[in-house]
């Protein structure tokens, strides 16, 4: 059974009815290639870390082109297409036939999923019956706030009556995965707890908090710090906090991101299960494993259970995806070992890297970690507490395997 992933197009903000408050791609700045995992050896700067990442599209896709584009994919698949999934840089609800899209991609006969929308587009309410008719089966959909005021006010919703109409009949019909951006002081408190309660009444799935980042050393390295000047932003442990007595009052899901997933313990459930971590292979080597903030005492924790060997240094960015060069040029080469290894995900090219953590004269060879240790909220959502450990079991075994294979005696 094959999924089928149709991309529309489209730029963050431009289209999908003009920025959102607190959205992280209003300052994105035309800043150099970072490198990454996907640059050749010898050029730093591919077309995902230069323009992927800022989601850098040119509009949304013609209907014919998209067309064209899925019957093209179709032919290469054997299969039959088990679940088809809308995604892109611009918002679906906003894209300008959307009737005909949905029609499109209905006659295929499988279910739909539309990865992410603000619903800003929806202006009639009976867009909704529309969509379940025509097979929609999950949707991601931000929510904000149930406040209409509020949703016009922080997302220029023209018409947030109507979306969140679409928003309640939607719940009640198939699977709706909340997502809110959590800005201190505006949609937090009381008004989040109302906007839980609205959706559990209704029958959404589940909530994911966003933490909002104002911030590069939370994140925002795209030049785009601050979003909002002056904005407060929640520290992590208040906001694990606030995670955890939402999701102690409601019976839907309710999880964060950076942090965390209370009914899976993750990221790095694994912390938690010594038995499953004695499984893992013993540490023969050394190594140093960069990681962020957030991360660092998580990975300390398993390694250590595993031998001894691994040093766990931790930059000043939160999230170890986000890593760029200059997270390593803040540390003090001299303290690493001979074998570095990074990030699987971050922000680097692997020979600028050597570069800087050889800088005293001694040469380190820098390798990549496994691509993610942990599941996020966002990857988590859909998940089973057994599937979580399965993948941190898999990616930690490597990252030993990995140590011992090329870290020093
Ligand atoms: S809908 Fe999403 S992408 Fe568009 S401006 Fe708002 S947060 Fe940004």
């Amino acid at each position: 059974m094959a999924h089928l992933s149709v991309d529309i197009g489209g730029r963050p903000g431009v289209d999908c009815r003009g920025f959102c408050e607190y959205c992280y791609f209003k300052h994105v700045r035309d800043t150099p290639p970072f490198g990454c995992r996907y640059c050749p050896p010898f050029r730093k700067g591919c077309d995902y870390c230069s323009r992927s990442v800022r989601e850098y599209y040119s509009g949304f896709k013609d209907l014919r082109d998209i067309a064209d584009d899925v019957l093209a994919r179709l032919q290469a698949i054997p299969d039959e297409v088990s679940r088809i999934t809308i995604s892109g840089g611009g918002d679906p609800s906003c894209y300008p036939r959307f009737r005909d899209l949905i029609e499109l991609l209905a006659s295929m006969e499988a279910p739909l999923h539309i990865g992410y929308t603000s619903g800003k587009g929806f202006d009639d309410p009976g867009i909704a019956d529309f969509l379940v008719e025509s097979g929609l089966a999950e949707i991601s959909f931000t929510v904000f706030s149930v406040r209409p005021e509020l949703r016009k006010r922080y997302m220029h919703d023209p018409t947030p009556e109507a979306s969140l109409a679409v928003l309640e009949r939607l719940c009640g019909e198939i699977d709706v995965y909340a997502a809110c951006v959590v800005l201190p002081g505006v949609n937090d408190g009381p008004v989040l707890e109302e906007t839980c309660r609205w959706l559990e009444e209704r029958g959404a799935k589940g909530i994911i908090m966003m933490r909002f980042a104002n911030r590069t050393d939370q994140g925002l390295i795209l030049g785009n710090a601050p979003v909002i000047p002056g904005h407060p932003v929640q520290e992590v442990a208040g906001f694990r906090d606030m995670v955890t007595a939402l999701s102690r009052k409601f019976r839907m899901k309710v999880s964060g991101t950076p942090l965390w997933d209370p009914q899976i313990g993750s990221p790095f459930a694994l912390a938690a299960e010594p038995d499953l971590v004695a499984k893992l292979p013993r540490l023969e080597r050394r190594a140093s494993v960069i990681t962020g903030r957030i991360a660092a005492p998580f990975i300390e924790s398993i390694l250590s259970q595993c031998g001894k060997g691994a040093q766990v240094v931790p930059v000043e960015k939160e999230i170890a995806c986000l890593i760029t060069i200059d997270d390593l040029r803040s540390l003090d080469p001299g303290a690493l070992e001979p074998l570095v290894i990074i990030p699987g995900r971050a922000f680097v090219y692997d020979r600028e890297a050597e570069l800087v953590l050889s800088r005293d004269g001694v040469p380190r060879t820098v390798m990549r970690g496994p691509e993610t240790l942990t599941a996020d909220a966002e990857t988590s959502m859909g998940m089973e507490r057994g599937q979580v450990l399965a993948l941190e079991m898999e990616a930690f075994a490597d990252l030993v395997r990995l140590i011992n294979r090329y870290g020093s005696a």
